[in-house]
């Protein structure tokens, strides 16, 4: 019978050895019938494969009474606490075992005996650590009993084992050291009988010559790795009254979440600063052989709690495991000259240490000078006498500026073994916490680099945990919230496409929040319906400053303002937006092709960090921007550029190519919807020079309106009505006939040309030859054709539909979803995977 509880437990016969599995059952998964109700089925559960060793703590608030009967002994004052105790234990006894004779017998036997020693404590009026372990050690002797007995009425083989049987230790009472070596022996001696379920008091142990000891408080959690490392189980788990172990505290953060697994020096760290789910000592006999360590919920025992092991057997992604903070902490700053012996910052720690204040955090730049130290708020007073000791000298010499004292701060530390193989970790923390406005007192990073602590004020210490853990464990749906100026043609065909892609309330991604035209806007936080937001614009009031004013303030991120209008007023709050961090999509030439200090102003805000999309001011939906921008940015230079930039002029030449008439062709184009409503502003060539002068400063290329030689297609002004204008067109039919003739002549072909090179501008009619990639043009096509120092052989050459609603509103969507998306990765902030 000795051997049976040794190492990885007994054999079955002709299978393998069944491994010991420790299971620890806190002071509040022991209180209560429906406790006891999981403590039976995860046994039962258990047995199947394995031999569980249960280690139970006292019932819930025992222990605390336990400590305040033997103070009110010793005061001669402890009868009702003592009744209350005994209440609660025979409550117990009667829920738990229904009477069973035997327990009934045992908690009779026990309450004789602790009678006897309160007596006792009474008599001589004091209590010493020594007999406070003895009072202590009735919690758990009494929940181990009524639980065996209990466990065993449901007809589990269970039996009771006081731990001063097993846990040798030292003679520190009230925090008694363990030594393994001889606990591991005694277990070897003492053990239950196969086929016995023990369950074992945690919290307690003995000398050597069979003094009660315990092992600190909440050290039922010590108890269970104890066992753990000396039956070599295969796993210890503590069950508790919470999930496991949490990325951050839930009252700080509302969207803490449990974690399914953890390193044990990441627990350790967390613990240390304050996230306490089990006793700091339990980790360490277990991380040394490499015992999983689980925690679980006995109130929720379907969940999976938190798996506790060597880092390899952590399965999480990002480098930050967890985020803890301590309050109550004070800052102390020590600067001056201290001889020149010793660094202040040598002497300030030894005279705290020496007056037994807790240092949480250490921080000294370079100069010897100064030392700034983190302690904890209830070392402040025993902390300034000690400084004001050692430094006595210094400080009457006058050479010590004295000592700076910041009370009610607090200590954040952001804990996880990855983040030594990150780079950038630190910064984005400390980059987050600039963003929110928290200011950082004092700042450490541990040697292990397992944390990355900080000293905020306790003012801001909320703000600080939400944000880092926001950054590090939100998952970052980044819902773009959209303000759209002028659904006109391309933008109610963008609302169309958009309802099309997310349904009509918008997905998580994207979510149409604002809308305006003309004298009205609506604007809704929940969305707007894409299948009705015309009804809703009509019921809305107020104007396009209303949606610009709404995206100013608005809470949600990332917000994209969109202007599909052809509109000055939108551009003129471009530079406004951007620098409040709204990105801005644009369809509208007018910002892109003014000179001025509105135009300077808006480039300053793209440079400083303003995000801002236009490719569909140029060609619409083709590629024509971002490939130049990309030339640009890769070290190419842009000699020239030449194409046919305008829809509707490809379209009328194409037709008087083949022979019709330009008056009748323009016609014809006006009566396809390819024209503006008034076709001079197509003809003149206005706006063909907007797009020029766009294409051109994308190039690199300093352009302006008033650079480019436009000639006007056709002959007549744009003076007079559209009537007169109609009227006088076939006037410039000859000519056109004469140049078309002189093209077919040569075997070229006739068209209207835009071209930017390094030294000029020009828009105009022009022939060119069969094989410029222009004279592949058809219908309303736009043709770009793209000369650069690596693309000079061959062009590059874009051709394809650069004009219509469908089209424009489709690269519109492209540059709204680019701009979503570098939303959410700007530079440094990118999310983990
Ligand atoms: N009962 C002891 C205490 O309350 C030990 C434990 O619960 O872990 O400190
Ligand atoms: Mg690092």
């Amino acid at each position: 019978m000795s051997e049976e509880v040794k190492g990885a437990g007994s054999e079955v016969p002709g299978g393998d050895p069944v491994p010991r599995r420790v299971l620890k059952f806190g002071g509040t998964s022991v209180t209560g019938g429906a406790r006891l109700d999981v403590i039976d089925q995860v046994v039962r559960e258990r047995l199947q494969a394995c031999v569980p060793v249960l280690v139970v703590s006292a019932f819930g608030g025992v222990t605390n009474l336990l400590v305040r009967v033997a103070g009110e002994a010793a005061l001669g004052a402890f009868v009702s606490t003592q009744e209350e105790i005994e209440r609660r234990h025979r409550e117990a006894v009667l829920e738990l075992t229904g009477d069973a004779r035997e327990v009934v017998a045992i908690l009779n036997e026990h309450l004789t005996e602790l009678d006897r020693l309160l007596r006792g404590i009474a008599l001589v009026g004091e209590c010493s650590p020594r007999t406070l372990d003895h009072v202590l050690s009735f919690g758990e002797r009494l929940s181990a009993e009524i639980i065996a007995a209990g466990l065993y009425v449901r007809g589990l083989p269970a039996q009771a084992v006081d731990a001063s049987e097993w846990i040798v230790t030292d003679g520190r009472y009230g925090e008694a050291e363990v030594d393994m070596i001889a606990t591991e022996a005694r277990i070897r001696e003492r053990a239950v009988p196969d086929g016995v379920v023990a369950v074992v008091t945690g919290f307690l142990g003995a000398t050597p010559s069979g003094t009660r000891t315990t092992l600190g408080r909440g050290g039922s959690d010590y108890t269970a790795s104890i066992l753990g490392a000396a039956m070599n189980a295969d796993e210890v788990e503590i069950w508790t009254d919470v999930d496991g172990v949490m990325t951050a505290d839930p009252r700080i953060v509302s969207d803490a979440r449990t974690l399914p697994s953890i390193s044990y020096d990441e627990l350790l760290e967390l613990s240390h600063w304050g996230a306490r789910v089990v006793h700091p000592k339990t980790v360490r006999p277990l991380r040394e052989r490499g015992i999983p360590l689980v925690i679980r919920n006995t109130m929720a025992p379907s969940r999976p709690g938190t798996r506790v092991g060597r880092a390899e057997t952590v399965d999480e992604n990002g480098p930050v495991r967890g985020i803890a903070s301590v309050d109550n902490v004070a800052l102390l700053q020590l600067s001056g000259w201290a001889g020149a012996n010793r660094s202040i910052a040598a002497r300030l720690l030894s005279a705290l240490d020496a007056a037994g204040a807790k240092v949480l955090l250490v921080s000294q730049a370079s100069s010897e000078r100064s030392v700034c130290v983190a302690v904890h708020g209830d070392s402040l007073v025993a902390a300034k006498a000690a400084v004001a000791a050692e430094f006595d000298m210094e400080r009457r010499a006058g050479v010590l500026d004295g000592l700076v004292i910041e009370e009610a701060c607090s200590v954040v530390a952001v804990v996880g073994d990855a983040m030594k193989a990150r780079p950038g970790v630190a910064g984005r923390i400390f980059g987050i916490l600039g963003d929110c406005g928290v200011n950082i007192r004092a700042i450490a990073q541990g040697s292990s680099e397992l944390n990355i602590s900080f000293v905020v004020t306790r003012r801001d210490v909320g703000t600080a945990v939400r944000a880092t853990h926001a950054s590090f464990f939100t998952p970052q749906t980044l819902t773009a919230q959209i303000f759209l100026a002028g659904p006109g043609r391309v933008g109610k065909e963008f609302l169309r496409q958009l309802g099309d892609v997310t349904g009509a309330s918008g997905s998580d991604k994207l979510k149409l929040v604002g809308l305006a035209r003309g004298s009205r806007a609506v604007v809704r936080a929940k969305g707007i319906d894409l299948a009705r937001w015309s009804e809703d614009l009509e019921a809305g009031g107020g104007d396009l400053e209303a949606l610009v004013e709404a995206a100013l303030g608005w809470p949600h991120r990332p917000r994209i303002f969109v202007d599909c209008t052809a509109s000055p007023e939108p551009a003129a709050a471009y530079v406004r937006l951007l620098r409040a961090g709204v990105a801005v999509v644009s369809a509208n030439k007018i910002a892109f092709s003014s000179s001025g200090e509105g135009y300077e102003a808006l480039r300053r805000a793209q440079r400083e960090g303003g995000r801002l999309y236009y490719e569909t001011t140029v060609g619409a939906g083709l590629p024509v921007l971002r490939p130049l921008a990309d030339l640009l940015a890769t070290g190419d230079r842009v000699e020239r550029i030449e194409g046919i930039l305008s829809g509707t002029a490809g379209f009328i030449l194409d037709e008087v190519m083949k022979g019709v008439a330009f008056s009748d062709a323009v016609r014809q184009a006006h009566a396809l919807g390819y024209t503006e409503p008034d076709p001079r502003l197509d003809l003149s060539g206005t706006d063909i020079a907007r797009k020029l002068v766009i294409l051109a400063r994308e190039a690199g290329i300093d352009l302006h309106m008033a650079d480019v030689d436009v000639t006007p297609l056709s002959d007549c002004g744009t003076d007079g009505s559209v009537e007169e204008f109609w009227e006088a067109l076939p006037s410039s039919d000859a000519r056109i006939a004469a140049l078309r003739d002189e093209a077919l002549a040569r075997g070229g072909r006739l068209i209207y040309l835009a071209r930017v090179t390094r030294e000029a501008a020009s828009i105009g009619l022009e022939i060119v030859a069969a094989e410029h990639p222009c004279s592949a043009q058809s219908g309303p096509q736009n043709v770009f054709v793209i000369e650069s120092r690596r693309y000079k052989e061959s062009p590059l050459v874009v051709r394809g539909p650069g004009a219509g609603p469908e089209v424009t509103a489709a690269g519109v969507f492209a540059d709204v979803l680019r701009a979503r998306a570098e939303a959410a990765e700007p530079p440094g902030r990118k999310p983990d995977t």
